[in-house]
């Protein structure tokens, strides 16, 4: 590409919605207007027109490829965000008996106290196996010491807690389903699907745009769901109908298609993996051989997407998100629970943007040190 039609890209470190590849966003833009040749854009078919579902039907067999999806597995895609499966869940899958929850931090503890309204109303009962609260969430509960129900309908919990930069990369070991909230690791690296029953991911951290959240369900827990289920959130009836129970997220279902593309494009899952994991070293390198930058996270649990770090003081905490700003490093503030700094390294933040960012912290703290 000559450097007049290069377009200028700021790193963007945004938790979510963040940042998508340029050549999605460059594709999508050629096609806004003529889609195909066919004078229109892919926003103004109907949703059961051939040509969209074609679009659909794209889109699930390379999200298939890439995640290696067994076939016993329905793959949805749906709305309401990864929050709504908070409900969505224990209205298909609780059914008046037991499920296990693991608490690790925010999100897994939004997940828990969703489906406690409906041991509220004496629908089931919720049993948090242990919380790592104890910790402020920098540490995950040894596994020996979770209080697991026996007869548990499934086991929830989140893979990469976004707000404190945790993560849990081995799949717990426990004899129920595993339902497994990975809205911001989902597609990060290689993973064994078969292990689950049930995977969920909201799209707006490493899929694309928000609008959308993917469902991959074993089939042996679809038609559970309590009679009184709304039928939008009904997974066997969303499998039923091809996720068109109503009007579906057209325009980010067909932009998380070519962001699938794009994904094959730099060699799928494994390769971009690695490459994570460079950017990950570099970032928590670069923190813990300083005095000035830290991370509370237990090493082994330490997220690969979303790095927090605060600094030795925090009276310089708005000075480092002034100077980052100008220097065109974008949202690196940390969630406030956490405080501090957070810089989330998803797919499509390229290795470049984490050297930037790791020379502007270098310098930034041979100013203030
Ligand atoms: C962002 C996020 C959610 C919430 O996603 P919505 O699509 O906004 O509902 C849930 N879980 C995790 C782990 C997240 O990162």
């Amino acid at each position: 590409m000559s450097e007049h039609t290069a377009p200028h890209r700021t790193p963007n470190f945004s938790a979510g919605p963040a940042t998508i590849p340029t050549e999605v966003l460059q594709r999508a833009q050629s096609e806004m207007l003529d889609w195909q040749g066919r004078g229109v854009s892919v926003m103004e078919v109907s949703h059961r027109s051939k040509e969209y579902i074609a679009i659909t039907e794209k889109a699930e067999s390379k999200l298939r490829s890439l995640m290696d999806i067994p076939d016993n597995y329905k793959v949805l895609f749906l709305q309401g965000g990864a929050s709504l499966q908070f409900s969505a869940i224990p209205l298909n899958l609780l059914n008046n008996g037991r499920a296990d929850y693991l608490s690790t931090g925010t999100w897994s503890d939004k997940a828990i106290k969703e489906a406690k309204r409906y041991a509220k109303l004496g629908l089931g009962e919720v049993n948090v196996v242990a919380s790592g609260k104890q910790s402020n969430f920098t540490d995950v509960p040894a596994s020996d010491e979770w209080n697991l129900s026996d007869d548990a309908k499934y086991f929830h919990y989140c893979a990469n807690e976004t707000i404190h930069g945790l993560q849990i990369f081995e799949p717990p070991k426990v004899d129920v389903p595993l339902i497994v909230d990975m809205s911001s690791n989902i597609l990060s690296q290689p993973i064994d699907v078969s292990k689950f029953g049930m995977i969920y991911a909201g799209a707006q951290k490493n899929i694309g745009p928000a609008g959308l959240v993917i469902v991959i369900i074993r089939k042996d827990l679809l038609n559970q769901a309590s009679d009184w289920c709304p039928l939008l959130m009904n997974y066997t009836h969303q499998a039923e109908k091809e996720s068109m129970s109503n009007t579906p997220a057209t325009y980010s279902w067909y932009l998380a298609g070519l962001v699938f593309d794009w994904l094959e494009e730099q060699g799928g899952v494994e390769a971009i993996g690695k490459i994570n994991q460079q950017k990950a070293d570099l970032l928590y390198q670069t923190i813990d051989d300083s005095n000035f930058y830290n991370n509370p996270v237990a090493k082994q649990y330490r997220s690969i997407m979303n790095v927090p770090f605060t600094l030795a003081d925090d009276s310089l905490d708005k000075v480092f998100l002034e100077e980052s700003e100008k220097a065109g490093l974008l949202h690196l503030k940390g969630h406030r629970d956490v405080g501090g700094m957070r810089a989330s390294i998803y797919n499509a933040v390229s290795l470049e943007w984490v050297e930037q960012l790791v020379d502007f912290m270098q310098d930034f703290e041979k100013k203030y040190a």
